[in-house]
This record gives C-alpha cells, sequence and structure tokens, in this order.
C-alpha cells in the first residue's frame, strides 16, 4: 500500500508511519507542526519509501500518484494544547478531515480517522461502550476537541453512507509512550518530568478520577488491525484496566523513586470523572487486546523520558 498519514510528526501518527513502512508499506507523511515534532520522524528522513510535507490540512492539498489509504491523526491532543489552540482544534477535526475524506474519494483509498474517548464526554455510563451517545458540554473548555471529533465521526459516516466510502473510525483512549511530548501537559509526562526532575508530583482534584492507560505499541497494533477491518462503526482502542489517578501517581512515584510528594491542585472544568473501555468490539471484530502491563509501558515510556530530559537540558534553546 501507498498510504497518507496526516499528523504522521505527533505522537501517535510517527509511531503508525514506522509500523507501516516496517510492513513494507510506502507513506506520504503530512503534518504542519503545530504540535508534531520533526524529530518524531528524523529517522524516516532517509527512507526510501517515506516522503513528508510539511503541510496544513485544513488547507485543501494534493497528493501526487496513487493512495490506498488515508488515515487521519492530525490534531492537538492533549487538554492543554487543544484550549490554547481551540479554533485550530475545531478546523482540524472539520476542514482537515473533509480535505482527508475528499482525497481518500478522489483515490478510491480507504479512510481511518483515530477519533476519541472523550466523544464520551463525562460519561455516565461505565465503562464506555461504543453505542453510548455521551455527555459531552458542548460550550465548555474541551467542547473545541470532543465536538470536533464527533463532528469527524459524523462526517465520516456521511462519506461512507453517501459515496460508500469504506471508513474506519477509531475511538481512542488515553494512550502512552516514546515520543509523547515532555511539556504537553497529560498527565503520564508531566508526572515523569516532575518525578525525574525532583518536583512534587502535581495531582488534580482529589486524585479519584479514573484513567485506562494503553500503552503505544498495543494501541498502533489495533489501528493498523482496523484499517483492515470492514465495519465503518466506531471502534474502542484502549486498554480496560482501570486506575484512579492518585494510585496512577503513586505508581509513578514509586517507579521512578521520587524525592519530593504528591500535592493537589484544582480539578479543571469538565475533567472526565471516570473512563474505561468496553473493548468487546475491538476483540471481536479486529482480534485485538492490549498485552502490554502497566508497570511495563511505564518502564519504557520513562526511559524515553530520561533521554529527552537529557537532551533538553543540554540543547542550546534551554
Ligand atoms: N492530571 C493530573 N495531574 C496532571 C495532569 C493531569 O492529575 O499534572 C489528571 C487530569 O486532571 C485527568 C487525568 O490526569 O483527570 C488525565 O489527564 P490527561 O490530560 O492525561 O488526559 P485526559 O484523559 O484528561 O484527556
Amino acid at each position: 500500500m501507498r498510504c497518507v498519514v496526516t499528523g504522521g510528526a505527533g505522537f501517535l501518527g510517527s509511531h503508525f508511519c514506522d509500523r507501516l513502512l516496517s510492513e513494507g508499506h510506502a507513506v506520504v507523511c503530512v503534518d504542519n507542526l503545530v504540535t508534531g515534532d520533526a524529530q518524531n520522524i528524523a529517522h524516516l528522513r532517509a527512507h526510501p519509501r517515506f516522503q513528508f510535507f510539511q503541510q496544513d490540512i485544513t488547507a485543501p492539498f494534493r497528493v501526487d500518484g496513487q493512495i490506498q489509504a488515508v488515515c487521519d491523526f492530525a490534531s492537538p491532543a492533549s487538554p492543554i494544547d487543544y484550549a490554547r489552540l481551540p479554533i485550530e482544534t475545531l478546523k482540524v477535526g472539520s476542514f482537515g478531515v473533509y480535505n482527508c475524506l475528499e482525497l481518500a474519494r478522489e483515490k478510491d483509498a480507504d479512510f481511518l480517522i483515530t477519533s476519541t474517548s472523550e466523544c464520551y464526554g463525562d460519561p455516565l455510563v461505565h465503562p464506555q461502550r461504543e453505542d453510548y451517545w455521551g455527555n459531552v458540554n458542548p460550550v465548555g473548555p474541551r467542547s473545541c476537541y470532543d465536538e470536533s471529533k464527533r463532528f469527524a465521526e459524523a462526517l465520516t459516516m456521511a462519506y461512507h453512507r453517501t459515496h460508500g466510502l469504506r471508513t474506519h473510525i477509531a475511538r481512542i483512549f488515553n494512550t502512552y509512550g516514546p515520543r509523547m511530548r515532555l511539556d504537553d501537559g497529560r498527565v503520564v509526562p508531566t508526572l515523569m518530568a516532575q518525578a525525574l526532575e525532583g518536583e512534587e508530583l502535581t495531582v488534580f482534584g482529589d486524585g479519584s478520577q479514573t484513567r485506562s492507560f494503553c500503552y503505544v505499541d498495543d494501541q498502533i497494533d489495533g489501528l493498523r488491525r482496523l484499517l483492515d477491518c470492514k465495519d465503518p462503526y466506531p471502534i474502542n482502542i484502549g486498554n480496560p484496566i482501570e486506575t484512579t489517578i492518585l494510585e496512577f501517581a503513586e505508581r509513578i512515584h514509586r517507579l521512578v523513586g521520587a524525592k519530593r510528594p504528591i500535592v493537589f491542585r484544582p480539578l479543571p472544568q469538565d475533567d472526565p470523572k471516570q473512563r474505561k473501555p468496553d473493548i468487546t468490539r475491538a476483540k471481536q471484530l479486529l482480534g485485538w487486546e492490549p498485552k502490554v502491563q502497566l508497570e511495563e509501558g511505564l518502564r519504557r515510556s520513562l526511559d524515553y523520558f530520561k533521554e529527552s530530559l537529557a537532551k533538553s537540558s543540554t540543547s542550546p534553546r534551554s
């Protein structure tokens, strides 16, 4: 296959590029590098089956030659990024997804959209199955992300129904691992960086809110299988093992051997109280379930964050 990967220099997008290349496919990576990082694809630049275009997908864009799949990973995805870039986030989930769908239609290619567990908002049904419609505040601070992804799913289904496009919708639950930005504000890099730098670990609220963390390799394997799946309806891809954020912070504290204590900070508005995927559909339709235990995934991530911190402390910018 020759595949377009938008957001291909981001955390998940760059791992997806690696996966496709390792299978012998060709990759056209498109990224505007607003939240993506050229470093994530630096090792691919000389690869004969890899092309990179710095391009904002909210403007119409062309790709020459045949394409078999358009995989859309382009969006700010961490709460502090989309709070800083709310209009860009809404644009990439609407105009950006429209441009990707048009490209897929023109090329008669499959289309895969990386949607999110944020479609469920602050869920009143637990665990979350794909047929739960969610509890989203449409005008709250997270709405730019939640509603752009809900719109993206609706637009994808409209292309499937109207044009018969082969479409694939992933609802991704909290995923972590190497290539997350140290400063992206999400709980995994934040707590790891704090623990490594000898700072207090910040838990928002009382830490009783829950998340279910999926290691990046598992996530990428689920997404890759999804591209081969004929079912057009959303499929949750995440790890169903749930933990409170306080337990999670304690785990990182122990793992890193942190010196300073855990401290409590105000809970951001509309922070979901609980989140855990029901992965019955992923098991049945993709033959997929996560394999990497949290402790192992955190160890692998820790090695990466240690290296990133060492690099940032020696870079001329610091
Ligand atoms: N969180 C925290 N301390 C931090 C960053 C995040 O306690 O320094 C909490 C956040 O309030 C949320 C959970 O960790 O309840 C996961 O946050 P993250 O931003 O990683 O992802 P979300 O699931 O909210 O999109």
